[in-house]
C-alpha cells in the first residue's frame, strides 16, 4: 500500500495548510490544536480528581457532586417537622466509587429537572452503598419528594440509591441511615412517629421491601431504647 493512504498529507497550499479535505488558514489550525488540547486536559483532570471522604459534620456537601448550585427561587422550609425515607427505585445500585455515586446523585438532579420539570433534586440528601450521606437540596428550601406541596411541608426527604425491592440494604447502609436518622431527629426534635417511609403517605412501593423489613426493626429497637 503506497505510503500516502496511511499518513494523511499535511502539506501547505497557498497561506494555510490542508490535511485531506479541511484547507485551513494556519492560525484556525493553531485554534484547533489548542482547543483539543484544553477540552482533553479538562476532560483528564475532572475524571482524575478525587472526591474526599464527608466533611467533619460525617456529611459530602453538595459541591462533591452538583454540576449546579441551589436554585434560589425554591419555596422556604422553616421548620423540619418530619421525615420521609425513600429508594430511587430504578435498577440496583452497587457501587462504592465516590466518582460513581457523584455522577448517579447528578443523574437524579438532571432526571428531576429536565424529566419532571422541577427547579432541582427533589429530596434533600443522599444515602450511597457505603451508608454515607450527601447533601442535596439545601434544607433551607421545602423539598419535592412525597407527592403534594401539603405532604413536602416541613418534611426531610432521603433517598438511598438502588432499588430494594431488588437488592438488600448492608449493614453499613443501616449504621449510617441509623445514624443521621437520630442526628436529624434530635436536631430538629422529629419524634420516631414522623420518621416514615414514602409508602406510608401514598400508594407507592417506595422505598422496597428490604427497607421496610429494615424500619419495622429500627423502629422497634428505637422505641426500646
Ligand atoms: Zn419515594
Amino acid at each position: 500500500m503506497p505510503r500516502a493512504a496511511l499518513f494523511p498529507r499535511f502539506r501547505r497550499r497557498g497561506r494555510g495548510w490542508r490535511l485531506g479535505p479541511w484547507r485551513l488558514r494556519t492560525w484556525t489550525w493553531i485554534l484547533l490544536a489548542v482547543v483539543l488540547v484544553t477540552a482533553g486536559a479538562m476532560q483528564w483532570t475532572s475524571s482524575n480528581s478525587p472526591i474526599h471522604p464527608p466533611d467533619s459534620s460525617g456529611i459530602h456537601p453538595r459541591s462533591a457532586w452538583a454540576k449546579s448550585s441551589n436554585v434560589d427561587t425554591m419555596a422556604r422550609m422553616w421548620s423540619v417537622d418530619r421525615i420521609t425515607i425513600h429508594h430511587e427505585g430504578s435498577v440496583p445500585f452497587e457501587s462504592n466509587d465516590r466518582r460513581a455515586v457523584a455522577r448517579r446523585i447528578e443523574g437524579i438532579r438532571r432526571h428531576h429537572r429536565q424529566e419532571l420539570g422541577w427547579a432541582d433534586i427533589g429530596y434533600h440528601y443522599v444515602l450511597d452503598r457505603l451508608g454515607e450521606v450527601w447533601e442535596a437540596r439545601s434544607l433551607e428550601h421545602q423539598g419535592a419528594h412525597a407527592g403534594t406541596l401539603a405532604l413536602n411541608e416541613g418534611n426531610l426527604g432521603v433517598v438511598i440509591l438502588g432499588n430494594y425491592n431488588d437488592q438488600p440494604l448492608n449493614s453499613s447502609q443501616k449504621e449510617g441511615l441509623e445514624d443521621a436518622l437520630e442526628t436529624w431527629m434530635n436536631r430538629f426534635g422529629v419524634e420516631v412517629d414522623d420518621v416514615q417511609l414514602h409508602g406510608d403517605l401514598k400508594q407507592t412501593d417506595c422505598p422496597g421491601t428490604a427497607v421496610r423489613d429494615w424500619f419495622v426493626d429500627w423502629q422497634t429497637r428505637y422505641e426500646a431504647d
